[in-house]
């Protein structure tokens, strides 16, 4: 109930903003419990070379799996964990439980690949406590920051570009790479593109949905890969389910995909076995 003191600058306290606020506060609670049962894990998807068919990395997907909810996709979690402030313990155990798949898969004498690990907007806004993760993680389980790749969207790039181009750099002095995610949603302005130290752009999964049916989508991802490749950067093609838009980003030179037609996102000893059994076989996604 609001205050009746006549003051003024009170906030109406309101129903709405009650049940949000209730809400808000269920969620924040139920995900720190999550972090102290450890119910966050990384799942896997492999990133596979267009002219090869060899897996040449992978991205680390986050996953809660709630012993109320099942397995609860990130799509969820994490703008609430990022509204709470949790976005940073979350993250650190990703890169935790990445670095530990890698080092594990590595004493297993499988092919060592990089692992990609997202990285939200507001962490690369408080760089300073994202590079001590990185640099705490990297030490902990002495895995080489050639084998980390970190992603960032489009749109965060954008948003305070002087800023994550500073942060791109420092991690590129570690020794760790940086590559632009869901490109071709933000609003990229070219001259700030080309000033970023990256090595990937990643084509957002909503333009390769249709690109063999929309001559428009055809043509967007046709001209985000000549750009990437005039400006040297490797391009990787998100959502990928058909032979179809595998042959057509063949035929434009798209340098890798990550989609379904080779992989779902694994667990770690899914993605070990995947690994072991050297190149995957496309299996289309049938709608
Ligand atoms: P993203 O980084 O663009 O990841 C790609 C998403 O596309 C993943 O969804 C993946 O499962 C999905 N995907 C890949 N291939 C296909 C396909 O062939 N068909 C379809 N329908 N979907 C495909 P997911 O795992 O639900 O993740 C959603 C988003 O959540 C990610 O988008 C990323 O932005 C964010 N996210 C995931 N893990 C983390 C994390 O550890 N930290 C942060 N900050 N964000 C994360
Ligand atoms: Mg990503
Ligand atoms: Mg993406
Ligand atoms: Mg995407």
């Amino acid at each position: 109930r609001a205050k009746e003191d006549g003051g003024r600058g009170f906030l109406l306290f309101t129903e709405e903003m009650g049940t949000r606020a209730a809400k808000l506060m269920t969620m924040q609670h139920k995900l720190r419990r999550a972090l102290d049962r450890q119910e966050f894990v990384a799942f896997f998807q492999a990133q596979v070379d267009v002219a090869s068919g060899e897996i040449i990395g992978c991205e680390a997907l986050a996953r809660w799996n709630s012993p109320d909810d099942g397995m609860v996709s990130p799509g969820v979690f994490i703008p609430v964990a990022e509204e709470c402030g949790l976005i940073d313990a979350i993250c650190l155990h990703i890169l935790t439980d990445s670095c530990r798949w890698l080092a594990e898969w590595s004493k297993r004498g499988l092919p060592e690949i990089p692992v990609a690990v997202n990285i939200s907007g507001r962490q690369f806004h408080n760089s300073r406590q994202l590079l001590t993760i990185v640099d705490q993680t990297l030490a902990e389980t002495s895995v080489r920051p050639s084998l980390l790749e970190l992603e960032l969207t489009e749109s965060s790039a954008m948003n305070d570009p002087e800023n994550a181009i500073n942060v791109v750099r420092m991690f590129r002095d570690r020794g760790v790479s940086c590559s632009i995610d869901d490109f071709g949603t933000g609003y990229s302005s070219l001259s700030v593109l080309k000033r970023f130290p990256i090595r990937k752009l990643k084509i957002d999964r909503s333009f390769i949905m249709d690109v063999t049916k929309d001559p428009n989508d055809a043509a967007i991802v046709q001209a985000i890969v000549a750009l990437a490749h005039a400006l040297k950067l490797k391009v990787v093609a998100e959502g990928v389910e058909t032979l179809e838009q595998l042959a057509f980003l063949r035929s434009i030179k798209c340098d890798a995909i990550q989609g379904y037609l080779f992989s779902r996102p694994l667990p770690g000893e899914a993605m070990a076995d995947l690994l072991a059994r050297g190149k995957p076989h496309p299996q289309p996604v049938v709608s």
